[in-house]
């Protein structure tokens, strides 16, 4: 069952084609979608959306580390991303994108690791697994990670690390996935292409991240569900299986992380 597991169809740049965007994911094959809100009107704009698609659509909500700031009062934020929770059983399966990104300047590193310290305990308390995003920021996020999130489940959004810090993600608990998206499909990426054939298929998923992260030979233009299935190819050849192993298993996998049928 091929799964796009990180989509952020909320944004403006589905203003003009929503509807048809998720047609299409479906003609290609894609059965489900996690659609990711990272700040308070994302999550009130996907959850809206989500309820169109029951079945099809699942959630991840939070607060993405560059977006702390516009979030108001974050905590009262949080809090309220509680109750949410609460009023969607089934539908938010998953808390996140929470981490670090030391790459945009937005918010200082120390505000960053007090709320996806915070996230981390929310998710705890609410029994959800945790969606993180990390940029120029693993050696803190790996610390954090050991030091509170052992043994929970977690999706490595986009995994940008080498392969060392792969295995060590996946020390932490054999709930611990990572996520490839369209950069692996890239000629060039031979850090990521390592990646992808050393991580076990048991431990992947295969996601888009659109609009963003559009996998070759469509680089540059907006990406969409739909490709996430030239991710699956590239990691069907890096790996020597068939692609219909990398989308059954990857499948598997999403559907046993985030506890959907
Ligand atoms: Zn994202």
């Amino acid at each position: 069952m091929l799964i796009d597991a990180h989509a952020h169809l909320d944004l403006e740049d589905y203003a003009d084609d929503r509807a048809e965007t998720i047609e299409r994911a479906r003609q290609t094959g894609v059965e489900r979608i996690l659609n990711v809100g990272v700040d308070p009107p994302r999550w009130n704009s996907s959850l809206e959306l989500a309820r169109r698609y029951p079945g099809y659509m699942y959630l991840a909500l939070g607060l993405h580390p560059t977006d702390i700031l516009r979030a108001g009062n974050p905590d009262a934020a949080l809090e309220r991303l509680g109750n949410i929770v609460t009023e969607n059983p089934g539908l938010v399966v998953a808390l996140g994108e929470t981490g670090l990104d030391y790459y945009h300047e937005d918010v200082p590193p120390d505000i960053q690791k007090i709320y996806f310290e915070k996230q981390i305990d929310l998710a705890a308390r609410l029994n959800l697994p945790l969606v993180i995003h990390c940029r120029d920021a693993m050696p803190d996020l790996l610390a954090i990670l050991k030091q509170k999130a052992a043994g929970r489940k977690i999706m490595m959004h986009c995994f940008t690390g080498t392969p060392a810090e792969a295995a060590e993600c996946i020390a932490l608990g054999e709930d611990v996935f990572i996520s490839m998206a369209g950069p692996v499909t890239f000629a060039k990426a031979f850090e990521r292409h390592e990646v992808a054939r050393t991580v076990p298929l048991d431990r992947m998923l295969v996601e888009t991240d659109c609009p963003f992260l559009t996998p070759h030979p469509f680089r540059g233009r907006r990406n969409e569900p739909a490709r996430v299935r030239l991710v699956a190819e590239k990691i069907a050849e890096l790996k020597g299986v068939t692609y219909e192993e990398v989308a059954e298993q990857t499948g598997r996998n999403v559907r046993r992380l985030f506890g959907i049928v």
